[in-house]
């Protein structure tokens, strides 16, 4: 396999891939490790994972820069999300052992009653490319720390970076066999799902999360499928329309607008449309676009050739259907996989720009009357990953929040993700959860205990 730097079309790499025979392997090494890795307790799993954390900030410079060529993401955002990275293992580092911890849910005359947490065995980490090392941690950490043992399939578009996450695991003592990697595109992902795993757990697209629920949905296995979205905000009219501008213009143009929770369409109360727009406009004409090693740098390249397509006939069909295109709207001349920052003003939910997830830099903006129609417009979705509202008044952003079909709801803020929270999309943003509490218990099952003394 082919590793090609997005933003200089060169091969930085070669990798060879796995076949359904190695797929097949890692399994049964898998397997025999689990109940192994199971028994070791979890202050020895804690202090390996805190390991980890320590390998990562020491090699953090060379992490970021592995990322950056293979991804095209900008330098200081690949350092950006390994400080984020830090934080979540924190998180898992600091709450698994009281989560995990045994329940006495009942206790009277000789009966007992507790619950606890088992493993599933052995999970199934499929993963994607726009941030490896925030969606991968999300499962193979709290997966660990639970007892399961992991094979990994990193996205074939960050295969360096999953490679390098499983060595620096390897390093803390963990046994290799407790996190195999699995590298290679969808047929390997498939050979995967061919093996009899204990539960899926899947970050990438609706398309993709869709044929593996197919797929595996005769097993009664657990499956979680995390996915794409279409976030919405919606700008009222009480609002500083510079600051809600840009804002609102990070999170939709951050990570070269590759996000999962990306702003990909926004609804501005009609009071304010004209001077929201001005100011955003305003705000993405300054984002410098370029080469991603720059620390200058805040639009990279895509990390896909094929997605430069999907943009165009976003733009195309916008065009058509009557949107006024005020910035960008075409590729970027010359070497690499470059979109310009492109702005609609005027769309509406007849174009896919405002209903199909873009995934690029690339946003469409309609007025709204009034918050009645900003819901109605928000929930015009499939999706239902994230959803903001940008208002002085948090009764009014709660209202509205509220009554919008989203897993996450944000308040003066967007494209934003915490440990402490569950993150979960609705619809075909996905099933399940990582992240939370509720997020490390997922890797587990409870078994219910009934312990009667003989006396
Ligand atoms: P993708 O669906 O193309 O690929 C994801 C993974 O699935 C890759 O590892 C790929 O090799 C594998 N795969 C592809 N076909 C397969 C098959 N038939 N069987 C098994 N495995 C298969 O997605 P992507 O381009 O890597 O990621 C972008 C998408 O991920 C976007 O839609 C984005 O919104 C979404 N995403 C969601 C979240 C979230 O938390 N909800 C986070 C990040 C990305």
């Amino acid at each position: 396999m082919k590793i090609i730097n997005p933003a200089t079309e060169k091969v930085i790499a070669e990798v060879r891939d796995d076949d359904a025979g190695s797929v097949n392997q890692a399994f049964y090494r898998a397997r025999r490790a689990q109940k192994d890795w199971a028994k070791v307790p979890l202050s020895i799993k804690l202090g390996m994972m805190a390991r980890f954390r320590d390998l990562v900030v020491e090699n953090k410079a060379k992490l970021a820069s592995v990322l950056t060529s293979e991804v095209g993401k900008p330098i200081t955002q690949s350092n950006n999300e390994l400080n984020g990275l830090i934080g979540r293992l924190n998180f898992f580092l600091d709450n698994t052992e009281s989560v995990l911890k045994e329940e006495k849910v009942f206790n009277d005359s000789g009966m007992e009653e507790l619950i606890r947490h088992e493993p599933l065995g052995v999970i199934a980490n499929i993963s994607a490319w726009n941030y490896p090392y925030f969606v991968g941690s999300n499962v193979f950490v709290p997966a660990l720390l639970t007892g399961n043992t992991v094979i990994y399939k990193p996205s074939e578009y960050a295969t360096l970076t999953g490679l390098a996450i499983v060595e620096l695991m390897h390093q803390t003592g963990l046994p290799p066999d407790a996190f195999i990697a699995v590298v290679g595109g969808p047929a390997v992902g498939n050979a995967l799902l061919d093996q009899p795993i204990n539960g899926v757990f899947f970050t990438g697209s609706y398309a993709t999360g869709r044929k593996i629920n197919e797929k595996v949905a005769g097993r009664l296995m657990k499956v979680q499928l995390e996915l794409g979205g279409k976030d919405p905000v919606y700008i009222c009219d009480d609002v500083d329309p510079k600051a809600a501008a840009e804002a609102t213009a990070d999170g939709a143009f951050y990570n070269t607008g590759q996000s999962c929770c990306s702003v990909e369409r926004i609804y501005v109360h009609q009071n304010l449309y004209d001077k929201f727009v001005e100011a955003f406009t305003e705000t993405v004409r300054g984002f410098v676009i370029g080469d991603p090693t720059n620390e200058k740098t805040y639009i990279g390249p895509l990390a896909r050739h094929a997605q430069l397509d999907v943009l165009d006939q976003q733009v195309n069909d916008a065009e058509k259907k009557g949107a006024r295109l005020v910035l960008g709207g075409k590729r970027r001349p010359g070497t690499g996989y470059y979109y310009e920052p492109t702005v609609f003003v005027d769309a509406n939910q007849n174009m896919a720009l405002m209903k199909e997830e873009s995934f690029g830099p690339i946003i469409g903006i309609a007025r709204v009357r009034d918050d009645e129609e900003a819901v109605r417009m928000m929930n015009d979705t499939n999706y239902g990953l994230t959803a903001g509202v940008y208002t002085k008044d948090k009764t009014r952003a709660e209202r509205i929040l509220a009554e919008v079909n989203a897993g996450s709801a944000y308040w003066n803020c967007c494209d934003r993700v915490s440990p402490r929270l569950p993150w979960s999309g609705r619809g075909h943003s996905g099933l399940g959860l990582t992240l939370s509490k509720y997020g490390i218990l997922t890797f587990t099952q409870p078994k219910a205990w009934h312990l009667r003394s003989p006396g």
